[in-house]
């Protein structure tokens, strides 16, 4: 492999290295080893298919602002990269992750426009449930009451019921064992 062949396929086709190698049978690092030897500078992250354009989810906010367009699958990629710390827990409750992306406005023009929520406030108005009420489904719980029917008569997830009865100090039996025995 000659430099000018190497220069053509890195910087004209823009092809990876990964690719390179792959045309010559060899390793991409075999072929970053070649660029070394032949002080040919590694192209940063651009614009290229697959990579992200911008280097944080503010640059890729401006850019819509800015009147730029972008596919919401483009947004989630950035906020999966980029993801401030306020956004790693529920934006309503401050629950724990999973979360699940809402925009408050499409597109997003800032970071206030996007939203995590959790899974039990993601798709359905939150149910607040109170510290009495939780002490009610502890009880209930532990006079053999399952926590399906429990979650059903609350209005709640089974992951937030869990964690009340958590919260409550309550052993939880194994999900799965009532299965078994049916
Ligand atoms: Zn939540």
């Amino acid at each position: 492999m000659t430099e000018q062949e190497l220069c053509d396929l890195y910087y004209t086709q823009r092809k990876t290295m990964k690719e390179i190698g792959h045309i010559y049978g060899l390793t991409k690092e075999r072929i970053r080893q070649k660029m070394e030897e032949y002080h040919l500078k590694r192209r940063s992250c651009g614009p290229t298919k697959g990579k992200l354009r911008f280097k944080n989810l503010e640059g890729y906010l401006a850019h819509i602002r800015g009147g730029g367009r972008e596919s919401a699958a483009s947004l989630r990629r950035y906020i999966k990269r980029y993801a401030p710390e306020s956004l790693t827990h529920c934006s309503k409750c401050g629950g724990d992750p999973p979360l699940f992306v809402t925009l408050a406005k499409n597109p997003a023009t800032c970071l206030g426009d996007i939203k995590f929520l959790c899974m039990s406030c993601w798709g359905k108005p939150r149910i607040k449930v109170s510290e009495k009420e939780q002490a009610e489904i502890c009880e209930k719980y532990r006079e053999g009451i399952t926590g399906v029917e429990l979650a059903k008569k609350y209005g709640v997830c089974d992951a937030t019921l869990y964690k009340y009865l958590y919260q409550g100090g309550v052993k939880v039996k194994k999900r799965c064992k009532r299965l078994a025995i049916e």
